[in-house]
């Protein structure tokens, strides 16, 4: 009988409540144990766990944010520190680690797996820079809410025939730009994978004013461009009102969308199925809509960056 151990860790995301019970409702009835693990990394090396029972999970399948909670541990680099996790591990008996979260989250578990105890990793991160997977936990409610904000925005901008500048999540991975400037018909989208300098913004902004467009929509992933900086740039150069809204943790928040639980609770029980197979550490994925299990290993050697040829689709949709 294995006795299982869940936590969630790094940037918390939709949808995480939905896996962990998953989880625990697909090994309960296996005749596994789960404990919880509150607190990610940071509450294994405390000690700061408890065994779920199945009502531990009921009514979570709609809630945002981790009732499991979260935290960040830097120090869990270090292999002295995982060898003390994984002590405390095996003093529960614990068999296995269902780690949800995002690439670093899966590096940490990985120097567990080094140590020679198993984890099978979900990918738990709105930003959707996981290699090994088309679509992360959170990823598609994250997007709804962008879109649903932009929406608003591109009302008053159009009212007032302005550039609204909108920066959004996903410092390594443009999806969540990219995909939200196609749902929202954004006039340009900036992000790691098509940066442009605030003077190219500029001249396209300039062209587009040439060309008779009234109001644009421009969003901008974090942490390429102080926007409110931008914005002050276009209102001098292009001779236009700009606004710059930062979008933060608005995006992190918010009840999971029906494909996000569907994703969730898909992958949760392919966590357990891996568990009764005695599976080697690996993390879950969905690939051409097909749960997949990749060695955990090849799942973080390079993070996932948005599909180019999406910008282009974008630029004959202006
Ligand atoms: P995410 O999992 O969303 O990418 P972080 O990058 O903050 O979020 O990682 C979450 C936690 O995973 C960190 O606080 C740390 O405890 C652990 N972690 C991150 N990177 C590593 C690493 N290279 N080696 C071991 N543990 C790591």
């Amino acid at each position: 009988m294995h006795r299982i151990g869940i936590l969630t860790s790094g940037g918390d995301a939709p949808g995480m409540n939905a896996a962990v019970r998953a989880v625990v409702r697909a090994a309960l009835i296996e005749g596994y144990q789960v404990f919880g693990i509150f607190e990610g990394y940071k509450g294994l090396l405390e000690d700061d766990i408890m065994q779920l029972e199945r009502y531990f999970v009921s009514e979570t399948i709609n809630r945002g944010g981790t009732k499991l909670r979260t935290a960040r541990l830097p120090e869990f680099k270090d292999v002295e520190v995982q060898k003390k996790a994984v002590e405390i591990l095996e003093k529960h008996n614990i068999d296995y680690l269902v780690a949800i979260g995002g690439d670093g989250t899966y590096r940490g578990a990985l120097g567990l797996t080094k140590l020679g105890f198993k984890c099978i990793c979900l990918p738990g991160t709105i930003d959707n820079d996981v290699q090994s997977t088309d679509y992360t936990i959170g990823f598609d409610t994250a997007l709804n809410t962008i879109i649903e904000a932009v929406d608003k925005i591109r009302d008053t901008s159009s009212s007032h025939q302005r550039c609204s500048l909108v920066e959004v999540m996903g410092r390594n991975c443009g999806d969540l730009a990219v995909q939200a400037g196609i749902a929202s018909g954004a006039e340009l989208i900036i992000s790691s994978e098509r940066v442009m300098t605030d003077e190219m913004i500029i001249s396209s902004l300039i062209e587009d004013k040439l060309s008779g467009k009234r109001h644009e929509i421009v969003i901008v992933s974090e942490h390429l461009t102080d926007v409110h900086e931008l914005a002050k740039k276009i209102e001098k150069e292009v001779g236009i009102e700009a606004r710059a809204t930062v979008l933060g943790h608005i995006q992190r928040g918010g009840a999971p969308s029906a494909f996000d639980r569907v994703l969730a609770s898909r992958m949760g029980i392919a966590a357990v199925d891996a568990i009764r197979k005695n599976s080697p550490s690996v993390a879950v994925g969905i690939i051409h809509n097909e749960i997949t299990c990749t060695p955990l290993e090849e799942a973080i050697t390079k993070p996932r960056i948005a599909d180019l040829k999406l910008y282009s689709d974008a630029q004959r949709l202006k």
